[in-house]
């Protein structure tokens, strides 16, 4: 079922006056983006190939698995609608699943790689008022451990008979990365790179066409959680297209969360399902093959603070105090080899010139300083490693003047697409 073509159930416009309602959120929606602009910017997005540490093969994405640029039929606005009348049984996965109750479904994408199926636990609340559909999914990097808790933590503290709309979540969308403690998928291609999928490319493809299809179609609005990757880790952060209304509104729910403006990459699950109408934005929150407590718990925070803006849940305390917005932000690099050490930490803010870390030559002794050629905040970095030369360490936050301009985004999209170097690309995007 497709969001476009059934009735609207919950008006924007309720959703945007509760957002509204918070006098922090003003300020940022006022911000003008010059549509011109966003037209220009619009197939910047890099050719991605589904690149892997693990990989000397560049493995990109076939023709036939590029991902479709269609319009969506209705502006996103109309997609998100408001509530009355009673809530009804939802239809998931073949399963039907009445008001008021919680089911454990699983999703089997067709094809697999040893031909035998494997199923992936779907959790949906079906709340027993009616209201939008939110999904959370986690796990698309199988070696991303933070969001799986969340979304346990979130859909367990549910109650089906006080909720208004659904959520269905999805723990461990890629299940076999997830058991080899890996990235990719065994193909060793990123399935984050070919959402919405084909049901005739290759196995990626194939995977990521059944997900969009049985899930994600489903869904009024996306959270897709994700943490650093290759030993990095991020501040919790949102990323989204801000140019976007929706997707604006939908980062306005999450109170004190860093949101960063970030031009989503072809093939991510963002970009697929906001194309298809589905506004969805990325939670970033600390590193990979770690659960992190903190990282969990801010996680959580944020989907129960948004549940509540959303008016799906009621009666919890909203969580205010929104972070900046950052429409620009930058990584800099390691110009030496050597052990990294860190004189910052997640979260801190730094100055133009300040110092950010170490690299000392293990062999000679000889050490290298890296300071900050920006004033922001570190909203990603590497943990303390071996780094070669080129090495993204330190990812800053720069935080436009009180009047951000077009000319900001563009600044912000250009930074974001450093498409000269293939490990930026794998490192920086979701
Ligand atoms: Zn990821």
């Amino acid at each position: 079922m497709n969001i476009l073509r059934r009735p609207a159930r919950y008006p924007l416009a309720v959703i945007v006056a509760l957002a509204c309602a918070n006098p922090a959120f003003a300020s940022e929606a006022a911000v003008a983006i010059n549509p011109e602009d966003a037209e220009q910017l619009e197939d910047t997005t890099p050719e991605l190939a589904g690149r892997s540490a693990e990989s000397p093969e560049p493995t990109g994405p076939e023709p036939a698995d590029a991902a479709v640029d269609a319009e969506p039929e209705v502006p996103l606005a109309d997609a998100v609608t408001a509530a009355h009348g009673l809530a009804e049984p939802m239809e998931l996965l073949g399963a039907r699943i009445p008001p008021g109750t919680y089911q454990r479904l699983s999703w089997s994408a067709t094809e697999l790689f040893e031909g035998v199926p494997v199923s992936t636990p779907v959790l949906v609340v079906n709340g027993k008022l009616p209201g939008p559909t939110l999904c959370l999914t986690a796990a698309v990097h199988g070696d991303e451990l933070n969001g799986i808790e969340v979304v346990r933590r979130v859909m367990h503290d549910l109650d089906p008979k006080k909720l208004s709309g659904a959520v269905i979540g999805v723990p461990i969308v890629n299940l076999q990365g997830f058991r080899r403690g890996s990235r990719y998928l065994p193909d060793r291609r990123d399935l984050n790179r070919y959402f919405p999928g084909n049901p005739n490319g290759s196995a990626a493809s194939r995977i990521a066409h059944s997900f969009f299809n049985e899930v994600v179609n489903n869904c009024d609005a996306l959270v897709d959680m994700h943490t650093g990757s290759f030993e990095r880790a991020n501040l919790p952060q949102l990323r989204a297209d801000l140019r976007n209304p929706d997707v604006l509104t939908l980062t306005q729910g999450f109170g004190a969360t860093v949101i960063l403006h970030s031009d989503p990459a072809t093939g991510t699950l963002r970009y697929a399902a906001t194309r298809a109408g589905v506004p969805a934005v990325t939670l970033e929150a600390g590193g990979p093959s770690e659960l992190e407590l903190k990282e969990v718990k801010h996680g959580v925070k944020g989907i129960e603070t948004l549940l509540n803006t959303l008016g799906m849940v009621k009666k919890r305390r909203m969580w205010g105090e929104p972070e900046p917005v950052y429409y620009r932000s930058s990584w800099v690099r390691a110009n030496r080899g050597g052990i990294l050490l860190a004189d910052v930490s997640l979260g801190s803010t730094v100055r133009q010139g300040d110092l950010l870390g170490t690299i000392t030559d293990p062999m000679n002794n000889a050490s290298t300083k890296i300071y900050s050629p920006f004033t922001g905040r570190i909203i990603g970095m590497a943990r303390n490693q071996v780094v070669m030369p080129g090495f993204a360490a330190f990812h800053v936050g720069i935080q436009a003047d009180d009047e951000v301009t077009s000319e900001a985004t563009t600044d912000a999209v250009a930074h974001d697409q450093d498409t000269s170097n293939d490990d930026y690309v794998d490192g920086m995007s979701e």
